[in-house]
């Protein structure tokens, strides 16, 4: 049970350090894009770039921020159960990780306005879109079973957003879309880690492993859901 807990920490961690590396790469393309505009006339493919990457630095942005500081929290919890009844006493620095982990969700947009950020990202494809790109990217013999299997947690997700979108009911994709924006995060860095561990199979290959039961299981739970929730339901959502 222990080692369960230090190896979906070691994941989380690898998961969402490559989720804000991505981010931060699609931000820099297009902030070199603008400052070059400033200097010249930016050619008509240059434009083009410029707008693909701002894009998918907007979409990108509330996916590395909620999720990074929810896997804080997660990771902060679960350092403190590891250590046991010393973890919670003030002598280990884990308390103290824990409290400073717990802001981050909450500070500079709290992961449900991430959510609203990130929403018009899942119902308009932009997620999806994206992910069939990853997708294209060869990855090594070894882990094709991983892509597979990041493919049909792809399919999930795309299944379950025709479903809100079909039922066009407003208060029922506010209420589904955590699980939606999490189902599309975990694709995402699922893929991450996929092209990591395909360039360093020593460093990222476990975390690969690790990362894709656990995404796997996450999808398989808000797939449940959706499929299953009525929306005669949301009246006992209602206070
Ligand atoms: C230690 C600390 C330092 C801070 N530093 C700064 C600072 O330097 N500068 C600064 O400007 N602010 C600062 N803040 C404020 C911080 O940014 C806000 O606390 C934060 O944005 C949340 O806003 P709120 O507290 O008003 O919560 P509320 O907006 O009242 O949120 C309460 C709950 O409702 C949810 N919620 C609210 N709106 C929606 C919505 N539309 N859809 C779904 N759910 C929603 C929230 O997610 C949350 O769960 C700081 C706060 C703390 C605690």
């Amino acid at each position: 049970a222990v080692y369960d807990m230090l190896a979906t920490i070691k994941a989380k961690l690898d998961a969402g350090r490559a989720l804000l590396y991505q981010t931060s790469r699609y931000v820099d393309i297009y902030k070199a894009l603008d400052d070059i505009a400033r200097e010249r006339k930016l050619t008509p493919e240059e434009r083009q770039e410029q707008k693909r990457y701002a894009k998918l630095a907007d979409s990108f942005t509330p996916l590395a921020k909620g999720m990074n500081s929810e896997y804080a929290n997660q990771n902060a919890y679960d350092c403190i159960q590891v250590h046991g009844g010393s973890g919670f006493m003030m002598e280990y620095a884990c308390q103290r990780i824990y409290r400073d982990a717990r802001i981050t969700s909450i500070y500079e947009g709290t992961t449900q306005l991430q959510t609203v950020a990130a929403i018009r990202y899942v119902t308009n494809g932009s997620y999806a879109a994206t992910l069939h790109e990853y997708e294209m990217i060869p990855c090594a013999p070894e882990f094709e079973g991983y892509m597979n299997r990041i493919k049909d947690m792809t399919r999930k997700l795309e299944a379950c957003t025709n479903a809100v979108k079909e039922a066009q009911n407003q208060e029922l994709l506010d209420l589904v879309s955590r699980r939606l924006y999490e189902m599309a995060a975990v694709c995402v860095m699922s893929h991450l880690l996929l092209q990591d561990a395909t360039k360093a199979p020593d460093m990222f290959g476990k975390s690969l492993n690790v990362y894709v039961n656990y995404a796997e299981s996450e999808v398989e739970k808000h797939f449940n859901f959706i499929r299953k929730f009525q929306a005669e339901e949301l009246e006992s959502y209602r206070k």
